[in-house]
């Protein structure tokens, strides 16, 4: 006799449900179509729960904004009613907490922002986190009960497996921390983190530049520069959390020496301090990124020039990314980022100068739609995906 009474008719039947309901909550809105190929299950399956839905209120339909990618009239998208459940959102940046809450109907409810120097006080961006979550949930009118998820972004390596920054050069005050326990033991809630390169590759996923698309890459452009890398609708990894490292890829061996110990990596040439270097004073000032990233949007030419010339560095690593994995886009996100043609256009020469043509031709090369918000949109999309997986597994382990 099957345990739980599992490959019976009605196991089979709950699980296959538990599946749809973990296709809707974490895309938001989806059309039936979608919901098979994210599942696998047949068209006729995915109709027949559908209708059972809809028949209970659970779900309801409305039409999609955009019309179909392959033409023909917009989609139906099916909207989970069930907005009582919600996810919580962190993002720990350098020098600032933000934190959010959102209902699994994907609507934003409320969000905070707090500065603080987050390099080396861990435990007290800890609690002040945890200080606002609480905040956020009061003026959401969301209960403690209600949130089944938190994701959170860490603007370093991670390393998943013990839960904890995989860098001790990067956030010195956070070295051996173990986050995710630490944060699960706060909040008494499930949480997941993940690094800020792979959070704005969920956000432009789930909401931006990357929906309707299985394989792309995106890039940060900021202070430091990484890639976060969806193959196939799924977020890379990696053996030990570092999949997308593109910033130390190895431009000229002889180079300048890099913080991570390497030589002439990417970043000793295009990231925000070399930028900052290769700008020098300006009305006897060394600028901030920030304050290049503005001047050169007003028109600064040797702003512009020193990002154009950061944006040909980035090119030469994207090519060789898009060799290996061969993307149909390249999303150009972070702080640079909002330069747009001054950063994208060079990328876009040197990559199509460097890669194989047959990768090359096919690829866009466009703006994020995320720039400051990126990563607490992305621990939101984290939260969502975890807890529709998280359900998917509950499901399949209760049938066995
Ligand atoms: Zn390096």
């Amino acid at each position: 006799m099957s345990k739980n009474g599992e490959g019976t008719l009605g196991w089979l039947k709950d699980r296959n449900r538990e599946r749809v309901l973990g296709a809707l909550r974490e895309r938001g809105r989806i059309s039936q179509a979608d919901i098979a190929r994210m599942t696998g299950l047949s068209r006729t399956t995915v109709h027949t729960f559908v209708a059972e839905l809809k028949d209970s209120g659970m779900v309801h339909e409305v039409e999609a904004s955009v019309p179909d990618v392959r033409g023909g009239r917009p989609a139906v998208l099916l909207v989970l009613r069930d907005s009582s459940l919600a996810v919580v959102g962190i993002d720990f940046g350098h020098s600032h907490v933000q934190v959010a809450v959102a209902d699994l109907v994907h609507n934003l409810l409320a969000e905070r922002r707090c500065d603080l120097d987050v390099n080396y006080h861990a435990a007290e961006a800890l609690d002040t986190a945890t200080r606002m979550v609480d905040e956020v949930l009061i003026e959401a009118h969301v209960e403690r009960k209600s949130v089944i998820g938190a994701g959170i972004g860490i603007p370093g390596p991670v390393d998943r497996a013990r839960g904890t920054v995989g860098s001790t050069t990067i956030l010195p005050g956070w070295t051996g921390l173990r986050i995710e326990t630490e944060m699960q033991e706060r909040l008494g809630i499930p949480v997941e983190i993940e690094n800020d390169a792979n959070l704005g590759a969920l956000a432009e996923m789930s909401w931006g530049a990357g929906r309707e698309c299985a394989n792309f890459a995106y890039i940060k452009v900021a202070t430091g520069i990484g890639a976060g890398l969806v193959i196939d609708g799924r977020l890379l990894r990696g053996a030990s959390g570092t999949a997308g490292e593109i910033g130390h890829t190895t431009l000229d061996e002889s180079g300048a020496l890099c913080y991570c110990g390497n030589r002439g990596c990417l970043e000793t040439v295009a990231s925000g301090p070399a930028i900052i270097q290769l700008v020098g004073l300006v009305d006897g000032e060394v600028p901030s990124l920030s304050r290049i990233v503005e001047l050169a949007i007003a028109g600064d030419v040797r702003c512009r020039r020193a990002i154009s010339d950061a944006g040909h560095e980035i090119g030469v690593a994207v090519a060789g990314l898009c060799n290996l994995i061969n993307p149909e886009r390249v999303i150009v996100g972070g702080l640079l980022s909002r330069t747009g043609e001054v950063l994208l256009q060079p990328i876009r020469e040197s990559m199509r100068r460097h890669a194989v043509q047959a990768a090359a031709d096919i690829i866009d090369v466009v703006p994020a739609v995320f720039v400051e918000r990126a990563e607490l949109l992305g621990s939101l999309a984290l939260a969502l995906q975890s807890s529709s997986r998280r359900t998917a597994r509950a499901a399949v382990q209760a049938g066995g």
